[in-house]
């Protein structure tokens, strides 16, 4: 068993670190509070090779696996993790296009994106359905060579930044409901698809959110991704990955935290003496030190196997459950750790309080993955 990254992953890691901190770290205020989306970030991101990065070299990526884009992720996330996402989830829904695409849509598709000059989404939550995967009902109807698209999405980051979407529909209606769903591909400027987005979010402001309509919405029958009725399967699969990239967000995030608040404590005297020097902030550091190194274990584990071809879904479920804990958590304290000034935005730590609590909903919320865990441990 090896615990050390590779020169390699050093190396990526400490290059996202620095991208981050000579990028984003000055606009990370004003993003936040004009809930502003920067592309001109993400092209450069691309530029030094963070986009896609995950993806092999001959579809535009470097072929660091999912432990690199975990690495990415991580460091990005230190920084800012709604500039982070924006870099992250360029390829939303690419994971689609990877494993059950064709050849001819993985060369059409991925490299321009990891060249920053195009972005995806994955539209998959509708208004009245996001846990439950298998009650969504935005319908492809087969007319000639065209499928014919109609319904509703909701809460789509990058839904009005992107040029195309890898949307879930039901193709076979007449099929049990697991098989009854497919994946396809539908560009942005298609006839028929509006693009609101949504303001308001309460962190993760500089990613871009919308909700999205499909009225009459004409695509080609080649751009379903693999075969028909596997969509619902497809994107049970693809949570494999995107729920470890959620874990290694919250390493970041909560990283962050436990750093300032180190720092704080040193600094701020209470009862005549350094905050840091009472057992009850002791405490409260070495909680949030073992639980991000136990998350560490998780995340890298889960991403080292889909790497090696053995995706572990409990284990990504767990990698995502335990990040967003813990990000909340740490986040949390950090804020009690700073007082009042933890509540005020002289600190970051109130954005991160904000931030944090999208690890537990997106991607599923973490009912979903102890529904995925809970089921894994009794079938056993
Ligand atoms: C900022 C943001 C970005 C997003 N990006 C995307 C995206 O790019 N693409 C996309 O498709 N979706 C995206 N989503 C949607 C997200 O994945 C869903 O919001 C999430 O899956 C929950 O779905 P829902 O909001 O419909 O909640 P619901 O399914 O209505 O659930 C509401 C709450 O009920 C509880 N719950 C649900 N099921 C159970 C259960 N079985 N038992 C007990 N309690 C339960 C949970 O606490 C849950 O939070 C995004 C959401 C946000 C907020």
């Amino acid at each position: 068993m090896d615990f050390e990254f590779t020169e390699e992953q050093k190396m990526l890691k400490d290059m996202a670190y620095r991208f981050a901190q000579a990028e984003f770290a000055p606009l990370v205020k004003e993003c936040d509070e004009k809930e502003k989306y920067m592309p001109e970030i993400r092209k450069k991101a691309a530029q030094n090779g963070l986009v896609g990065a995950w993806l092999p070299e001959e579809y535009g990526g470097s072929g660091a696996g999912i432990l690199g884009n975990a690495i990415i992720a991580e460091e990005l996330s230190k920084v800012d993790m709604g500039q982070g996402l924006n870099i992250i989830i360029a390829t939303f829904g690419c994971e689609a296009i990877y494993q059950y695409g064709s050849e001819e849509q993985k060369k059409q598709y991925l490299p321009p994106i990891c060249r920053g000059e195009q972005v995806s989404a994955g539209a998959f939550t509708e208004p009245n359905a996001g846990t439950d995967v298998a009650g969504y009902k935005t319908r492809a109807v087969k007319d000639g060579d065209d499928y014919v698209i109609n319904g509703n999405k909701m809460f789509i980051t990058n839904g009005t930044v992107c040029d195309f979407m890898v949307v879930q529909c039901i193709t076979n209606p007449e099929e049990k409901k697991h098989n009854s769903f497919s994946l396809i591909i539908v560009p942005a400027d298609a006839k028929g698809v509006t693009r609101n987005k949504i303001h308001g979010k309460m962190g993760i402001r500089a990613s871009n959110t919308a909700e999205i309509a499909f009225e009459d919405v004409r695509v080609p029958q080649t751009n379903l991704v693999g075969k028909e009725g596997n969509g619902f399967r497809q994107l049970v699969h693809l949570f494999d990955t995107t729920r470890v990239i959620v874990g290694a967000q919250a390493i970041g995030l909560s990283e962050a935290c436990l750093e300032t608040s180190i720092k704080y404590v040193k600094e701020r005297t209470v009862f005549g003496a350094p905050l840091g020097s009472f057992q009850i902030t002791q405490m409260k550091l070495t909680e949030m030190a073992i639980k991000i190194e136990a998350l560490r274990g998780l995340v890298y584990k889960a991403a080292w196997l889909i790497d090696e071809g053995r995706p572990d879904y409990t284990l990504a479920a767990m990698a995502k459950f335990f990040g967003g804990e813990t990000a909340v958590f740490c986040a949390n304290y950090a804020v009690e750790l700073h007082g009042g000034y933890g509540y005020i935005d002289e600190y970051p730590v109130q954005k991160w309080y904000r931030d944090a609590k999208i690890l537990e909903l997106y991607e599923g919320p973490k009912e979903a993955e102890i529904m995925t865990i809970g089921r894994v441990l009794q079938a056993r």
